[in-house]
């Protein structure tokens, strides 16, 4: 067998592949990190960490630094149409975790980055992109820019569009109805507002949530035939659109670059075979909905890491990827289903008056705490029927 460079390669040092890269480094292996990207690099993203993510930060060592360092804390979510009050429905307790975390990417992602930096397994080389993965007898090799890289295993962490698992035929998607987001940040004066807050208008939905330094991120939500309406006209026409649908921001300033995402809906056919492994977004993307990309990116490194100590590590990565993001998928595709018909809304909104728990459990199973079974029959039958 010829030489390896190291036992694991990581493609993409977004969240899932620099915290991968980190777990296994710290399990007393060595790896090789590349990227495409200059570091800070921003990402468009809702940046609300789920309070499900914090248990493998702290396992980094990276939690207690971000809250000195001003990340805000995130209690729940604030919901409800155009022009109307909204219904909130706080984060469920779970073993001590309650809060999730507003997290500018910009700096997040460089956080994660310095702690790769300092990490003497590991070997990190940013502009560096990986061309494809082969795979052979002897094991998988990168192909990138400058040169081939070899390893015992490697893991995929190029995000939503993955040219690799692409480039391996594992791609299933993007599937339709196709949905967009348009993402920048408001500079707004004022006491911090913890929540997340969703409004939901015609053919879009708008969330936002603080991300630290007076600033909250804003995002619209929309599908193809929304999203048309932006063609040529990105800035203003999120400017405006924001304005119109919450008027709270009105006295806010538009700070920074504005951003346009999509289509979402990508899953893989296999996220384990022949010693390559897919995280992240790479291992599949339904939609930013429930606001779980970074925490399941995070749980999904520390599950390979664990995967690379056992004797069978596909499998027992492809299992845990299943746990790790079964549920999850269901509640976004429910929550997804709801969100498109304004009178579901509403009806949700009352329901949420009359059992305000029941968005709460909905949450937790979202986060991977307990499965649907936690919900009782009677709460399901109040959520589509209002009875
Ligand atoms: C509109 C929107 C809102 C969202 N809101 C939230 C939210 O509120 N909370 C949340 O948790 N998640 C949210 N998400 C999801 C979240 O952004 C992603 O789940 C998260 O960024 C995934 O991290 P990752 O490390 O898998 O990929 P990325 O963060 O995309 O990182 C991939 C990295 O791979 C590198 N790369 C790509 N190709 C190559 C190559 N060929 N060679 C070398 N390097 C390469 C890129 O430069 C990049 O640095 C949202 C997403 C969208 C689109």
């Amino acid at each position: 067998m010829a030489q390896l460079d190291a036992d694991l390669a990581v493609v993409g040092a977004g969240p899932a592949g620099a915290a991968a890269a980190l777990f296994v480094a710290r399990s007393g292996r060595r790896v090789i990190l590349i990227d495409q990207a200059t570091f800070p690099r921003d990402k468009a993203c809702g940046e609300g960490l789920m309070p499900s993510g914090r248990a493998p930060l702290r396992a980094l060592g990276l939690e207690a630094p971000l809250v000195a360092a001003g990340a805000p804390p995130l209690h729940g979510i604030q919901f409800g149409l155009i022009g109307q009050p909204q219904a909130a429905a706080s984060f469920p307790a779970y073993r001590g975790e309650q809060a999730g975390l507003g997290v500018r990417r910009l700096d997040f992602d460089q956080r994660l980055i310095e702690a790769v930096a300092h990490e003497p397994r590991i070997s990190f080389h940013e502009r560096l992109r990986a061309l494809e993965v082969r795979r052979s007898a002897d094991g998988p090799t990168v192909i990138t820019t400058t040169g081939e890289l070899r390893a015992r295993h490697v893991v995929v962490a190029d995000g939503l569009r993955s040219s690799l698992r692409h480039q391996l035929g594992w791609t299933i998607g993007p599937r339709p109805p196709h949905r967009y987001g348009i993402v920048g940040h408001w500079q707004i004066d004022g006491p911090l507002d913890p929540w997340v807050r969703i409004t939901f208008a015609d053919g879009l939905e708008l969330y936002e949530g603080p991300v630290g330094d007076n600033q909250r991120m804003v995002g619209l939500l929309c599908y193809q035939s929304s999203m048309r309406a932006f063609a040529g006209q990105l800035e203003s026409r999120y400017r405006q659109v924001v304005r119109e649908t919450r008027p709270a921001l009105r006295n806010g300033q538009q700070v920074g670059d504005i951003h346009a995402v999509g289509p979402f809906s990508y899953r893989a056919r296999t996220v384990a075979a022949d010693g390559i492994f897919l995280v992240g977004d790479a291992a599949g993307f339904s939609d930013p909905i429930t606001g779980e990309g970074i925490a399941t990116g995070l749980r999904q490194a520390q599950a390979v890491a664990a995967a690379l100590g056992t004797r069978f590590p596909e499998r027992t990565y492809r299992r845990a990827h299943r746990r790790l993001t079964g549920d999850p998928r269901r509640v976004a595709a429910l929550l997804l289903r709801l969100s498109r018909t304004p009178a579901l809304v509403e009806r949700g909104m009352r329901n949420h008056d009359v059992a305000p728990q029941m968005l709460t459990k909905l949450l937790g199973v979202g986060f991977g705490y307990w499965g649907f079974t936690r919900i009782t029959p009677r709460e399901w039958l109040r959520l589509f029927t209002g009875w």
